[in-house]
């Protein structure tokens, strides 16, 4: 029996004109998701199909799980397009798949090519037909069924099957272009950059750090952060960026209330010079409308105004547990409660502004020669591979 993963696309389907981009870019990722397993893919405009050996199902399968642009997905049984070989298949199908208690179900035929005759009504009846006479536990039920037999007649394969997967949905990493992403160790950012490649964008991360300030652990922490993105986003870079002279001038030089905007505001400054330099559309940060200080819309305007790429928040507007039921998902939180302490929660003020002036931060920030520091920090930038590396080969670079 010729068994394959039939895979149905996402929101894909809606966008016409883009298409082909996004059913290629879906190929291509699945083929690297799956690099070294033995499988065969073959698409069309609608479906997705891999062969593959019994083997290594399990681990297709939770390998399909993870990525973006896909629907559902499911094991269907492949045979010719006649009707005694579907029958004899479906046959096959609720042997593997049902024991002998009562169920009930119903037949769905789709036809792909409408000159396939009996037509898809009538295809129903007949599958059904067979069904009622070879296996007497089951019982047509169309309104209310436990098992739903799929059958789908293409030109020149059908296939049979009981149970869909859902997917993760969402357009395939890639499709809309780059961004990077700011990833601290807290619980917000991964869960962004988990939405914006959910989005379609592929992501390299970045990191500020303000060591000795900060510890190795909390770089540590921050690639472990990065490996949980991997099997979501493929390959990225996680570029690490050296903060902690220029935060010691922004807390030497200026009024402690507003340290943490103008810090901020040296951040975006630096990422809009690393959006150039690693070919990248806009931002992407775990901001979360009123979380903190820095947060208020009043300083999201100050802090936003140094720059004007696209910054994506995809977070924005969630609730702190709407965030954090996320992060469980995707298996960040647990790393993301360990306590080593961020850039951001050094030096910070005892009592942040909330209602920032941009035309203080601008008095203050003359007060140092900020643009030295920042074409420093970019020429001592430190750059990690993540990808599929085991835990040890990460040692070295800590
Ligand atoms: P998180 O939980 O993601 O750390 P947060 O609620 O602690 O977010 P802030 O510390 O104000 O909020 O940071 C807001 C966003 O700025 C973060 O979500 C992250 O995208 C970015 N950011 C903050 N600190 C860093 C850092 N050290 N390196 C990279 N990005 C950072
Ligand atoms: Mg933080």
């Amino acid at each position: 029996m010729n068994r394959v993963i039939l895979i149905k696309y996402g929101e894909l389907t809606t966008k016409k004109g883009n298409r082909k981009l996004f059913i290629n870019t879906l190929y291509s990722n699945i083929l690297k998701k799956l690099k070294g397993l033995n499988v065969n893919i073959y698409r069309d405009m609608s479906r997705m199909y891999i062969e593959y050996l019994d083997k290594d199902q399990d681990l297709i399968l939770k390998n399909i799980g993870e990525i973006f642009g896909i629907h559902a997905y499911s094991i269907a049984y492949k045979c010719d397009s006649n009707l005694d070989s579907i029958k004899e298949t479906i046959s096959m199908v609720i042997k593997d798949n049902l024991d002998d208690k009562n169920y009930t179900f119903k037949v769905e035929t789709k036809r792909s090519d409408k000159r396939f005759e009996p037509n898809s009504i009538e295809c129903n009846n007949i599958f059904g037909g067979h069904i009622l006479k070879n296996f007497k536990n089951l019982k047509v039920n169309v309104h209310d069924y436990d098992i739903l037999v799929h059958v789908e007649i293409r030109n020149d394969s059908s296939y049979v099957y009981l149970n869909e997967y859902k997917g993760l949905g969402g357009y395939p990493v890639g499709t809309l272009g780059k961004c990077l992403a700011m990833l601290s160790g807290g619980i917000d950012s991964p869960v962004a950059s988990y939405l914006a490649l959910k989005r379609g964008i592929k992501l390299d991360l970045v990191y500020f750090e303000a060591i000795p300030h900060t510890s190795l652990e909390a770089r540590r922490k921050v690639i472990n952060l990065a490996r949980k993105l991997y099997p979501y986003a493929g390959d990225m870079k996680l570029i690490i960026v050296p903060f902690t002279k220029l935060q010691e001038a922004i807390y030497k030089n200026c009024l402690e209330n507003y340290s943490i905007t103008i810090m901020r505001r040296m951040m975006f400054r630096i990422m809009e010079k690393l959006t150039r330099k690693y070919s990248s559309l806009g931002i992407v940060n775990g901001e979360s409308v009123g979380q903190v200080a820095s947060q208020t819309l009043t300083s999201m305007k100050v802090i936003n105004s140094v720059t004007n790429l696209p910054i994506l928040r995809p977070v924005a507007c969630f609730d702190k547990l709407e965030i954090i039921e996320i992060a469980k998902k995707i298996d960040t939180y647990d790393i993301s409660i360990l306590p080593y302490e961020d850039c951001c929660t050094i030096f910070v003020p005892k009592h942040p502004i909330i209602n920032p002036r941009l035309d203080a931060c601008l008095e203050m920030e003359k007060k140092f020669d900020y643009e030295e520091m920042i074409d420093e920090i970019l020429n001592n930038l430190q750059v990690i591979n993540i990808d599929n590396k085991e835990d040890e080969d990460y040692q070295d670079i800590l």
